[in-house]
């Protein structure tokens, strides 16, 4: 199979995944939050939060794995994203670096499955063009080069977010899926 068509593009509440594996845009804290990490946090139940606490916190561009608790998902990977400060305090590199730290782990954790929330833009400020041309670089890229995990979706929370997702994907690669086996 092309390595292209292990990732697609959804819609979606990530909480709600069917995913082995969901990602968790999260603080440095690991003690929740709003977006993303509320949600998660209130799908999965006290336990994920109790168990974030043993985890002593994660650094920017860094990410840790916990169990899913009442979530569908058996593991959730949690990845502090770069706060947008313009662009030039290395915020590509950090939010590269997220991506490729979650894929990493889902790796040795051999999972099939991983949904991602476009890391850092949404309280944390990123721009959505800019996050989307990182984000599906870092993915396409370890998709390229690795077989597990199997397949990759970008979960978007609404139809602005996942136009953009869908454009740059195709400004970036749909010239290469032509030739891709
Ligand atoms: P960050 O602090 O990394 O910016 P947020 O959780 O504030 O993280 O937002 C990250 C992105 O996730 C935003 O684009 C936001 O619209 C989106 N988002 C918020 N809630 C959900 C959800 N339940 N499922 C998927 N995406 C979500």
């Amino acid at each position: 199979m092309c390595f292209m068509d292990r990732f697609s593009i959804v819609i979606g509440d990530i909480a709600q995944s069917d995913a082995e594996c969901i990602v968790n845009a999260a603080n440095c804290s690991l003690l929740g939050g709003s977006g993303v990490d509320g949600a998660i946090h209130h799908a999965a139940g006290p336990e994920l939060l109790a168990e974030c606490r043993t985890l002593g916190g994660c650094e920017t561009g860094q990410a840790k794995i916990t169990r899913g608790y009442n979530l569908k998902a058996k593991y959730v990977i949690h990845t502090p994203g770069p706060v947008w400060q313009g662009g030039g305090a290395g915020e590509a590199a950090l939010l590269a670096s997220c991506y490729r730290s979650c894929l990493r782990l889902a790796e040795q954790y051999n999972v099939a499955s991983i949904d991602f929330p476009s890391i850092s833009t949404g309280v944390f400020g990123y721009p959505l063009p800019q996050a989307a041309s990182v984000a599906l670089h870092a993915i396409m890229s370890f998709l390229n080069e690795h077989d597990h995990p199997q397949y990759v979706r970008m979960v978007c929370h609404s139809q602005n977010a996942a136009d953009i997702y869908r454009y740059t994907w195709n400004a970036l690669f749909a010239d290469d899926k032509s030739s891709c086996l």
